[in-house]
C-alpha cells in the first residue's frame, strides 16, 4: 500500500514537531539519553516487511526526545547555533513536500525564482554589490568553499590560466594570506581547494583575535603575483572584526581577491547600531556567511557571494565555463554552488526574509548582541568571573577564578545542571567558556536565569 496520500503521517509527524517545539522553552538542554539508550530504541533489526510510517515516526520521536539537544531552544548559547524561526520550519517542509530538484529552472521554475528573490533581498540587506552571484550551500564551510573557487579562478584567470579546464598542476603559484585567527574551515576549503591547508601566510592577530593591518601590508610586500586573502567578519569566539576597510585597501593595492568569512558576523549589516564593525565589507571580492545561525532557518544554509558572478559561475557551473549569465535570463541554481542535484535550500531564507522584513532582521540582530551584553555585565558582577573580550557584538568569553580547572569544571556542572547549555574553548592559551547568542527566542528572561545558572555552577 502506497503511503503517498496518508495524511495519518504528515499529521503525526506535525504533531510531534510541534510538540517537540512547545517544550524547547522547558525542557533540559542537554540531552538525556546515552548513546546505548538511544540504540535500544534505534536499532531495530531491519525488517523483511517493513513497518506502518506512523510507527516509524513516534519511534524516531521517542529518540529525538531525549537525544536531540534543545540547541534550537532559547537557553542553548553553545557554539554559535541559531534556532528556527516558526516560518521557516514551515517553508522547509513545504520545501520537503515539494521535493523539487532545485538544481534548474527546467526542474523547479518556483525554488530558482525564489533564489533569485532571495538573492536580491540578501544583497540589498547586507548592502554589497548588486551585481554579485549568490549561491546557497549547505554552511558557511561551502560558502567558503565557493568563494575561494571563485577566487582561485579569478587570479588564474588574471594570470592567462583556466583552472577548471587545466587543473593545479602546472599552473602558476597561488598565494594565499589567512589570519591566525582563521576558522577552521577556511583551511579545510583550502584544502578541497588542492591549495593546501598549511601552504598559507599567517598573519598575526591582535588581543581580540583581528588580523593586523600591518602585518599584512608586510607579509604582502614578500609576494609576487596571483594572491588571495583571506579576511574574517565576526571571529567565533570573541566576535571581532577584522579591520575590514583597511585590510581591503591593503590587498587591493597588491592586486589581491579578497575573501570574507562573515558566517554569522555579515549580519550586522542588518542593524544600524552594528553596521559600523563591517565598515568597508562591500570592497572586499567575495563573501561567506550562514542563514541557518544568524537568520534562524533550519540546517542546512549557508550562503556564497561573490562580486565577479563570471567568476563564480565560471568556478561551480556544470555547463560550459565560457558561458556568462545575462541577467533576465532563468536562473539555474547549479551554477552558484558546488551540488548539482540539491534541495531548494533558498526557500526557507525567502520565508525568513519576508516574514521579518528589514526591522525584523535588524530587531533580531540587535536583540541577540543586547543580550550577548547583559549576560557578560549580570557574569562580572562576580568576583570570580572575567569576561575575556569586549563584547563587540553576540559572543562572550568567560574564564572562571583565573583557572583552567575551575572553568572546564564550571562549564561540566552547567551543562549537568541542564538550564542553559554553555560549551568551553581556548583563547589565547586559557580555557574559557563561550557564550553566543544567536537565537530568536531568547528572551531576557533567559538571560536572567541561565546568569544565574552559571553563578551557581562555579565551584568553591
Ligand atoms: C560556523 C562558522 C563557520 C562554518 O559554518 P558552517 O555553517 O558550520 O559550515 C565558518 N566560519 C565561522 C566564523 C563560523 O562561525
Amino acid at each position: 500500500m502506497s503511503d503517498m496520500l496518508d495524511r495519518r503521517i504528515l499529521n503525526r509527524a506535525a504533531e510531534h514537531a510541534a510538540e517537540f517545539l512547545d517544550s524547547l522553552p522547558t525542557r533540559p538542554v542537554a540531552p538525556r539519553f546515552t548513546r546505548q539508550e538511544l540504540l535500544k530504541i534505534l536499532a531495530t533489526p531491519l525488517s523483511d516487511n517493513g513497518e506502518d510510517g506512523v510507527g516509524v515516526l513516534d519511534a524516531l520521536a521517542a529518540a529525538g526526545e531525549g537525544g536531540a539537544l534543545g540547541t534550537a531552544g532559547p537557553r542553548f548559547f553553545g557554539f554559535v547555533i541559531g534556532g528556527s524561526l516558526p516560518v521557516a520550519v514551515g517553508a522547509d517542509w513545504l520545501t520537503s513536500a515539494w521535493d523539487q530538484n532545485a538544481g534548474l529552472y527546467a526542474a523547479s521554475p518556483v525554488t530558482s525564482v525564489i533564489e533569485d528573490v532571495a538573492r536580491e533581498w540578501l544583497l540589498d540587506l547586507f548592502d554589497l554589490p548588486r551585481e554579485s552571484g549568490i549561491g546557497f550551500v549547505t554552511g558557511c564551510q561551502m560558502a567558503n568553499f565557493t568563494g575561494l573557487a571563485a577566487a582561485r579562478h579569478a587570479v588564474l584567470r588574471d594570470a592567462g590560466w583556466n583552472v577548471e579546464e587545466q587543473g593545479l598542476q602546472g599552473a602558476p603559484r597561488i598565494n594565499v594570506v589567512i589570519g591566525a585567527e582563521a576558522h577552521v574551515t577556511i583551511h579545510v576549503a583550502l584544502r578541497m581547494l588542492g591549495l593546501g591547508s598549511k601552504n598559507a601566510v599567517v598573519v598575526p592577530a591582535d588581543e581580540e583575535g583581528r588580523m593586523r593591518p600591518d602585518a599584512l601590508r608586510s607579509a604582502l610586500s614578500g609576494l609576487e603575483g596571483p594572491t588571495i586573502v583571506c579576511v574574517q567578519a565576526g571571529n567565533v569566539n570573541s566576535g571581532a572584526f577584522d579591520p575590514l576597510a583597511e585590510i581591503a585597501e591593503i590587498a587591493h593595492g597588491r592586486g589581491a581577491w579578497l575573501h570574507v568569512d562573515g558566517a554569522f558576523g555579515l549580519w550586522a549589516r542588518a542593524s544600524r547600531k552594528y553596521a559600523h564593525l563591517a565598515k568597508g565589507i562591500e570592497l572586499a571580492d567575495s563573501w561567506a556567511t550562514d542563514a541557518h545561525k544568524w537568520l534562524n532557518v533550519p540546517y542546512d544554509c549557508g550562503v556564497a557571494i561573490v562580486r565577479d558572478a563570471a567568476a563564480q559561475r565560471a568556478a561551480m557551473t556544470s555547463s560550459a565555463a565560457y558561458l556568462v549569465q545575462t541577467k533576465g535570463t532563468e536562473r539555474d541554481n547549479l551554477d552558484w554552488g558546488p551540488e548539482f542535484s540539491r534541495r531548494g535550500r533558498g526557500v526557507t531564507v525567502y520565508a525568513a526574509l519576508r516574514t521579518l522584513g528589514r526591522n525584523g532582521v535588524e530587531a533580531l540582530v540587535d536583540r541577540c548582541c543586547a543580550h550577548a551584553e547583559r549576560f557578560a555585565k549580570l557574569l562580572a558582577q562576580d568576583p570570580r568571573v572575567k569576561i575575556l573580550n569586549d563584547v563587540v557584538l553576540n559572543q562572550v568569553l568567560v574564564r572562571f577564578s583565573d583557572s583552567d580547572e575551575v572553568t572546564r569544571e564550571t562549564i561540566a556542572r552547567i551543562q549537568r545542571d541542564g538550564t542553559c547549555w554553555l560549551g568551553g574553548s581556548s583563547w589565547q592559551g586559557r580555557g574559557v567558556m563561550r557564550i553566543s547568542v544567536s537565537n530568536w527566542a531568547t528572551s531576557e528572561e533567559d538571560i536572567e536565569r541561565s546568569a544565574e545558572a552559571v553563578l551557581r555552577s562555579i565551584p568553591g
